[in-house]
This record gives structure tokens, sequence and C-alpha cells, in this order.
């Protein structure tokens, strides 16, 4: 696991790098925005430590551009800036985590161990399937470029769909996820959904992507008939 920490505090950056060394991650030190950035595009790293208060650049600033080229790594804000408002700052520009100074060594080294074991994480909201798109955000579907409207109930399968493209999902598995535990209504309600969104979605297509595996439940997919 190989860490970037960019910190300008010499004898912080040394005390978090001889503690990570020690818990055997291979640690790189940035004293600076710039030559952060400048590591942060040149090498893959598994995680990213950044300061705030940064020579040269903001450390605000160098997550946004970091952001730009890579939406996956996680990053860890480590500050002595402990304004909400800093905090909110920081992770609409893309942070994973934020502590603030000074900081337990115990508990930065949790929280580094989280975020790894979290992996990378797919930043983007919307989910294709062929020329069908999905906003996650804005709840926006739009098929070859073209809006379609669906109701809440409609959006909520289809996302669940689209979500897990080419796996198919039983009857049970979407009315436990679309609909709330307590549903008890009509059993065939998936399939009367499922008719709802192919007039909306696949309807005068060529292709049609929603597909029925028979005896098991439905799918979304971009792959041959089955
Ligand atoms: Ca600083």
């Amino acid at each position: 696991m190989r860490i970037l920490l960019v910190e300008d505090e010499a004898k912080v950056s040394s005390f978090i790098a001889r503690g990570l060394a020690a818990e055997r991650f291979a640690v790189d030190v940035a004293p600076d925005g710039p030559s952060g950035l400048d590591l942060a595009n040149t090498y893959h790293y598994d995680l990213i430590m950044l300061d705030l208060m940064l020579p040269g650049m903001e450390g605000t600033e160098v997550l946004r551009r970091i952001r730009t080229k890579n939406s996956t790594v996680p990053v860890l804000i480590l500050t002595a800036k402990d304004a909400v408002a800093d905090k909110i700052n920081n992770f609409e520009a893309g942070a994973d985590d934020y502590l603030t100074k000074p900081f337990a060594f115990a508990e930065l080294l949790v929280r580094i161990k989280a975020l790894l074991r979290r992996g990378p994480v797919t930043r983007s909201s919307t989910v294709r399937v062929e020329d069908l798109e999905l906003d996650r955000l804005s709840q926006q579907v739009k098929r070859a470029g073209k809006r379609i409207e669906l109701t809440s109930k409609e959006y909520a399968l289809l996302e669940y769909l689209m979500s897990n493209a080419s796996r198919v999902l039983s009857r049970t598995m979407i009315i436990e996820h679309v609909w709330d535990q307590s549903f008890d209504g009509i059993t065939n309600i998936v399939d009367v959904y499922v008719r709802h969104l192919r007039d909306k979605v696949d309807d005068g297509h060529e292709r049609k992507l929603i597909r029925t595996v028979r005896g098991v439940g439905y799918t979304i997919s971009s792959g041959e008939e089955s």
C-alpha cells in the first residue's frame, strides 16, 4: 500500500511517515501543494492525505485538481481547520474523510484502514446501459438523448436494474429492494412495473434492453436476447 502525504510541517509529516512505515505502508511526503499534485498525478497511490494550509497551493485546490484526473483515490484531509464550513467545502470538493489536528495516531490509522478497506469508489452519478442513461443526482433518465418521465417506483426499479446491469434479479430481490418490507400487495406487481418500464424505455427502440429470464426474473443488459 502506497500513501502520499502532503504536509508542510516537517515535524508532523515525519511523525506520520514513521508511524505508517512501522505499519508497513510506503509513504511519500510532499512539503507543498504543487509538488503534492505532481506526485498525485505521477504515481498510483492507494490513499492521499492532504493538509489544507499549504505553501504554493491550498489543499482544497490540490484536491479539486486531483479529482479532475483521478476520481477514485481515497483522500483524507488532515488539518487544523475545524470549522464545519471547511469540512463541507472539502467533502464537496471530493474528500472522503476529514481529521482535525491535533489527532491521535491510533485514530488516523483506523481511519486510513477504513478507507483502504472500502477501496476505490465510483463517483460518477451516471449509470449507462447502451444508449440508456440514468443520473442518480438529478434522477433524470434519457434514452438516445431523449428524456423519459418515470414515476418514483418506475425510477427505483430502473435504478436497481441498471445498478446491477447484466445480473439477473429475481422478483423477490426486486420487491425487497424497490418496495419495503411491509409490502404484501399483489404478487405480480414486479411484472406490472416492468411492463410499464418497457413501454417507456424500450418501446420504439430496435434494441430491447430489459429482458425476461424465464423462471428467474429480470435483467437489463446490452447483450444478446436470452
Ligand atoms: Ca500546513
